[in-house]
């Protein structure tokens, strides 16, 4: 197995415990057992390895939010980013409590997009293009028939819970990097064929999906907080936020083009959250847990370069001796939120909650879970 090290000092590749480290992994073991079927761990791809080793189950937003959906445990520890955790919190029940180790651990492409900012948007989009707001229809999602042109808000899992609530109260959908594009058709559907869909925050990801699904980067103007739109948005078919993953957004064409100077054989695989020249260079582009699944389906002795978080590239690279992996980017750090979730405190909110608390609880509020449920339900009905 080979993989080319970041050059930022973490412990990627190196497995091997101190005695401390291997005290808190015991220690967590532990409280697992004690706490029983009354516990789910639930881990992103992202998470550092000894996070990993200790979550019930391993997946990208998507999967993870349907487990949460499944799940009748009474605490469910969340070791991902705090709308992760709030959407877990949204689809269970409120005998259910969710917790997030690290309440630090949020995600700076979340932040990009707020509640105030996207009205002020929605409102100056519905007065330039004169297109309809759903929310105006006794049932916002029945508008396939309407024959009207409407204005369909899609948002990222990747945003806070009040943002999703504003989606499903405007007859709007959730969507993951696995199901973009059965969202955004799901979206057109209800727009009608001289609508357009608001998608945030991430460009990229809505860029992606929209030329895969034929339409012109002429009809896709990025709108941006306290400017506007670059690019005419009357006539247009998807409108997206500005925002976008600083992770993912370093990954480049030049990067693609010294692998495959050096590597002539090799394959490159990056995640939608990448700029779309990126992903128009590269062999395959997808979700985490399509990477996953494509880096399994490559013939033995591949050679194959990912443009995705390190976490996640080095922890394929370990379960894929017989292929060579390495990180796109050789200077990229991991994602610094989800770097956030340490064993240490996983361990402190598991002896917490063996003590009777609910440490770091993520409770939505009341009045924001019905448009949030709606949103996600909507999402999790779809097919990819
Ligand atoms: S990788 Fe990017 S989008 Fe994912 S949590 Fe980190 S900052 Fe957010």
């Amino acid at each position: 197995m080979t993989v080319s090290l970041p050059m930022c000092s973490v412990d990627f590749m190196d497995t091997s415990l101190s005695a401390e480290e291997q005290a808190i992994s015991d220690r967590i073991t532990e409280l697992r057992v004690q706490l029983g079927e009354d516990l789910l761990i639930l881990g992103h791809h992202y998470q550092r390895d000894s996070i990993v080793m200790h979550a019930d189950f391993l997946g990208d937003s998507f999967m993870l939010s349907q487990k949460a959906a499944e799940s009748e445990a009474k605490y469910i520890v969340f070791c991902g980013v705090h709308f992760m955790a709030e959407s877990a919190d949204i689809l269970t029940t409120d005998e259910q409590h969710v917790v997030l180790p690290n309440l630090r651990a949020g995600c700076s492409m979340a932040d990009m997009a707020t509640l105030t900012e996207v009205k002020i948007a929605w409102d100056e989009i519905i007065a330039q293009t004169g297109l309809t707001d759903p929310i105006t229809r006794s049932d916002p999602v029945a508008l396939a028939d309407d024959g009207g042109s409407f204005l369909v808000p899609v948002t990222y899992m990747n945003s806070s819970a009040d943002l999703k609530d504003f989606v499903g109260r405007h007859g709007g959908i959730v969507c993951t990097s696995t199901n973009a594009t059965g969202a955004l058709q799901w979206a057109f559907d209800r727009a009608g064929p001289n609508g357009a869909v608001l998608f945030f925050p991430d460009q990229h990801l809505g860029r992606n999906t929209g030329s895969l699904m034929g339409i012109d980067e002429s009809l896709m103007p990025t709108w941006t907080p306290g400017i506007g739109a670059m690019g005419a948005i009357k006539g247009s078919r998807i409108i997206l936020w500005h925002g976008f993953c600083s992770v993912h957004k370093r990954f480049t064409v030049p990067q693609v083009e010294e692998f495959r100077a050096r590597e002539p054989e090799g394959i490159v695989v990056v995640h939608p959250e990448c700029p779309k020249e990126t992903v128009d260079v590269s062999d395959a582009n997808g979700s985490t847990q399509f990477i996953r699944n494509f880096v399994q389906q490559q013939a033995p002795g591949a050679r194959i370069a990912i443009g995705t978080e390190i976490n996640m590239v080095a922890r394929l690279a370990q379960e894929h001796p017989d292929k060579h992996i390495e990180c796109l980017d050789d200077e990229i750090c991991p994602c610094s939120t989800m770097y956030m979730i340490h064993p240490a405190y996983l361990m402190d909110v598991l002896e917490r909650i063996i003590d009777g608390e609910v440490p770091n609880h993520i409770q939505v509020p009341k009045s924001i879970k019905e448009g949030s449920l709606l949103g996600l339900e909507r999402m999790l009905s779809i097919k990819k």
